[in-house]
């Protein structure tokens, strides 16, 4: 081989690994909320998939809701040199001077499903619509009472949000009390708590016993006399903990059926709960897409081309408007169960027991 052709050869392999990413094999840091429920596990798995199969290294960390342990593990990966961070906010407030660090060190951010707020260093943000979460949530009760057929009830309705520190449980909730509120004002839904504003019926970290203590203390309290209709649930986490306060107290027999109960996320036990009847629907958001999205986010700011986003105004951290791209999510119930989830390769019939 002579040298001109070794020199062409060199050139050429050293291209092919510049265009896989190898050749300087870049590492992306992933922090993650927390491996209690199945979504997060999805999000992380399927984006360390793309990505290593893009050649980056992925350094792939959760925090277990642990916000402390999660700036820390966002420390240590600008420390190691990380070239870009893909987070999902526990608090998506409390990362500021952490960013502020990773932009001193030339480190790309990304926000992951949840918005990073405040902070000047977040370029883009990969998200679903939530807006339209909430919309779909709200909406599900809307139909199943048949109040857009004209039915007057008056039902009783109790609501709950997701954790107020994270921005989406804030749009989540405003999305459905765009299909609730004006039955609410109206009279038409009840809600016997008196709890209807986002701080009252906010979760802290998601945490399902918190919803399903609030839940009991509302049917002990204001329930004794009267039946509940529905429940707006943001997460199926929540409404596994707010079925099981109905169920304490009787609901789930032929007298005294079970509400409709909304959700999010088609985790597994929430989809076999649709299954069996109990709780009625759920939001699935299939985390592969959003993980493909953010991976080109990725490929994006390392090589200095824009991202594709499909949004420019929704989502003001309060520094700047980030540019998004929004995927869609799609309501699941009992009747789309097999169409949404499995047909797809999402999940197997047999993950789900689905027969
Ligand atoms: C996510 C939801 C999830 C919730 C609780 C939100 O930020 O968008 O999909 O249900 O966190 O983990």
């Amino acid at each position: 081989m002579n040298r001109l052709t070794k020199t062409i050869l060199l050139a050429t392999a050293a291209a092919f690994l510049l265009g896989t990413g190898l050749s300087a094999q870049k590492t992306v840091g992933i922090a993650m909320p927390t491996q209690s429920s199945a979504r997060w596990i999805a999000d992380g798995a399927n984006m360390k998939k793309i990505l290593e199969e893009r050649g980056y290294k992925v350094d792939l960390q959760y925090a277990e809701d642990d916000i402390p342990a999660q700036v820390a593990q966002v420390e240590n990966m600008i420390t190691k040199g990380d070239s870009v961070l893909v987070i999902a906010a526990i608090d998506g407030a409390a990362l500021f001077n952490v960013l502020e660090k990773a932009h001193a060190a030339g480190v790309w951010v990304i926000s992951y499903d949840r918005l990073i707020v405040n902070s000047p260093w977040v370029s883009y943000y990969a998200t679903f619509d939530n807006f339209k979460v909430g919309v779909l949530q709200g909406g599900y009760i809307v139909k199943a009472l048949g109040l857009d057929k004209g039915k007057k009830g008056p039902f009783n309705v109790e609501l709950f949000a997701g954790s107020p520190d994270d921005t989406n449980a804030g749009y989540f909730f405003n999305g459905a009390m765009s299909q609730l509120g004006s039955y609410i004002k109206s009279g038409v839904l009840k809600v016997r708590s008196g709890q209807t504003d986002f701080a009252k019926v906010a979760t802290l970290r998601w945490d399902g016993a918190v919803a399903q203590k609030r839940m009991d203390d509302i049917l002990t309290s204001k329930y004794t006399d009267a039946k509940v209709d529905a429940v707006l649930s943001p997460y199926d986490g929540l409404s596994i903990g707010i079925l099981s306060a109905l169920k304490s107290v009787g609901y789930g027999t032929a007298k005294k059926p079970l509400p409709i109960v909304t959700g999010q996320d088609a985790e597994i036990p929430s989809v076999k709960s649709i299954l069996a009847g109990e709780q009625t629907s759920t939001v699935f958001k299939d985390t592969r897409t959003l993980a493909k999205r953010a991976a080109d986010m990725v490929d994006s700011v390392l090589s200095g081309m824009p991202a594709e986003i499909n949004d420019t105004k929704t989502y003001n951290n309060g520094h700047h408007i980030v540019p998004s791209y929004l995927c869609e999510p799609i309501s699941v119930d009992k009747s789309n169960v097999k169409s949404a989830l499995v047909d797809i390769g999402y999940y197997t019939a047999a993950q789900i027991g689905l027969k």
